[in-house]
């Protein structure tokens, strides 16, 4: 499986890296968090492999980065022998599964093992809510059966929304979806991706909190 494995100290980086290798894994070693988003944003990964104790407390912003994304990549953290808060921390952010260093590489593919047969099982693949179908894996949205229609941004809202179906979604947790840090929004920018999905998929399918934010309302 193609593994990224997130480890600051380069010795040991090293060491689970080649480990790993040797087990017949893909893996990308990067060592700080902005390498780690920047690798999941333009890869695919099996299994996440994180060090918790990355400089300035950033291996947690990297798992909760993902989760909050929808991602469902297995991920196991790593964690020094005295941390239990950070465990714990990590578990609660949406970690599959938590090894204390020093470990066994054996037993990291152990775990690897474990956490991406259940996240295999547990992978959603289609989003249904009413009348619209969302298919994750051909990214194609059908209202009724016929093809919507969506732009690329447009899907990404509406995937956000639907994942969280039921819930209300921030406008602000919208343009962290959708925009880099170094890119304009316009100030509509998000309002006419609604207006555009609400034409598309019927006005009733996103409910419009002013101010709050955007729901799609979860139906049987
Ligand atoms: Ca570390």
């Amino acid at each position: 499986m193609r593994i990224l494995l997130v480890e600051d100290d380069g010795m040991l980086g090293e060491a689970l890296r080649d480990g790993l290798r040797q087990l017949g894994h893909v893996v990308d070693w990067v060592q700080d968090g902005g390498a780690a988003r920047a690798a999941l944003s333009t890869a695919s990964f099996a299994a996440l492999v994180l060090d918790l104790g990355l400089p300035g407390g950033d291996g947690l912003g990297v798992l909760r980065w993902l989760r909050h994304a929808g991602r469902a990549t297995a991920v196991v953290v790593v964690t020094a022998r005295d941390s239990l808060g950070e465990r714990i921390a990590g578990l609660d952010a949406g970690a599959d599964d938590y090894l204390v260093k020093p470990f066994d590489i054996d037993e990291l593919a152990a775990r690897l093992r474990a956490v991406t047969r259940r996240s295999d099982r547990a992978a959603d693949t289609v989003l249904a809510v009413g009348e619209v179908v969302l298919d994750l894996r051909q990214r194609m949205v059908t209202r009724r059966g016929a093809p919507a229609g969506l732009t690329a941004r447009e899907y990404a809202v509406l995937e956000l929304l639907m994942r969280r179906a039921g819930g209300l979604v921030t406008r602000a947790e919208i343009e962290e979806e959708l925009y880099g840090f170094d890119d304009d929004i316009a100030s509509n920018a998000i309002e006419v991706h609604i207006h555009n999905l609400r034409r598309k998929l019927g006005a009733q399918f996103i409910t419009n909190y002013k101010g709050r934010g955007y729901r799609v309302e979860a139906r049987c």
